[in-house]
């Protein structure tokens, strides 16, 4: 992923502090003349059940993960991480999406693993997060614990949590996609030019074979088991879909986690978005002191923490249970 901007709050209570007639002030204008177009978003009751989700084993998930190695597009190490989601899911109903991806350093064999959960409810619920680590940090020590490793531990959880249980609610398919990484440092290519790669194929099939309108929404967790956890507000994601995000962790009394600070993200989530699907990508770009973690050797299990894994596992859950009951869902 990477970051496409940085968006400065104004407070309402600065605005009100500034004198009326300084520069900062802020033209009133008359309710009546400048309706609100947004729908008034009103959430379902809250059932007080609390979602179940074990950070423990999911911390442990990640340990699994990263003991491979570095786990680069094309490499035995990316190999034996498939071959380990896969086993976790064993019995489940998986399906995989495999490619040749043409990349500005040769062709590459690219594999999104898909679990689905059905619900009784008609409609899909995606889950999703990346595996693969950096391709030009391939020679270091680099393994990705919180990029790819943490996120990827949560949906095995979330796998734990949803199996052999009826949903009373939307389907859920837990999304492991591949290929997120780019493949050239970002001082050579533009990002968005050189990423996405398995994201990408999945959106493009899924609308193809019409998939696609069957999701209702596209939930994406990307370096989420700091254990100093704080959730960007991303104004790149669907902003009512956001708000369910925030609903679910007030909820859950996990708001102080969430949306401190507002960014825009360009992640996995983009191919979605841009084919209408709401999507809100939950990250926490701040890893260690000005991100001095992130893409670097020290990006390993010591930073994260049980709790932040609980926290977005139960909040992603809980998310999911708000809008099984959000009748009708928003418009995009
Ligand atoms: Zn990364």
């Amino acid at each position: 992923m990477i970051l496409t901007g940085l968006l400065l709050f104004i407070t309402l209570a600065s605005l009100a502090c500034d004198d009326k007639n300084s520069p900062q002030s802020v033209k009133q204008t008359p309710a009546e003349s400048a309706p609100d177009k947004r729908p008034a978003l009103t959430f379902p009751p809250d059932s007080g059940m609390l979602p179940k989700f074990d950070g423990d084993r999911a911390l442990q998930y990640v340990k699994d993960i990263v003991k491979f190695g570095p786990r680069p597009l094309g490499s035995a190490n990316h190999k034996k991480v498939e071959d380990y989601l896969l086993s976790r899911l064993k019995g489940d109903d998986v399906e995989n999406d495999t490619f040749t991806a043409d990349t500005p350093v040769g062709k590459f064999p690219v594999h999104n693993i898909i679990a689905k959960f059905p619900g009784t409810k008609d409609g899909v619920v995606v889950v999703a997060s990346h595996y693969d680590t950096n391709y030009p940090l391939r020679n270091t020590a680099y393994v990705g614990a919180n990029d790819g490793g943490s996120s990827s531990a949560l949906l095995l959880e979330l796998a734990n949590q949803l199996r052999g249980k009826t949903r009373e609610g939307y389907s859920v398919w837990l999304v492991w996609d591949d290929a997120e990484e780019a493949m050239k440092p970002e001082s050579e290519t533009p990002f968005l030019e050189d990423s996405l790669y398995g994201i990408n194929h999945l959106a493009e099939t899924w609308q193809a074979d019409g998939t696609l309108k069957k999701i209702k929404a596209f939930l994406l967790a990307d370096m989420i088991g700091d254990a100093d956890l704080s959730v960007e507000r991303d104004a790149n994601s669907t902003s009512w879909l956001e708000d369910a995000v925030y609903e679910a962790a007030t909820r859950l009394g996990y708001q102080s986690h969430f949306f401190e600070r507002n960014n825009q993200v360009s992640d996995d989530h983009i191919p979605f978005m841009k084919r209408g699907v709401p999507c809100a990508d939950l990250i926490d770009f701040l890893y260690g002191y000005n991100n001095v973690f992130w893409h670097t050797p020290q990006d390993t299990v010591d930073k994260l923490s049980p709790k932040s894994l609980e926290i977005v596992g139960a909040v992603v859950l809980e998310t999911i249970g708000i809008l099984d009951k959000m009748e009708p869902l928003p418009p995009k």
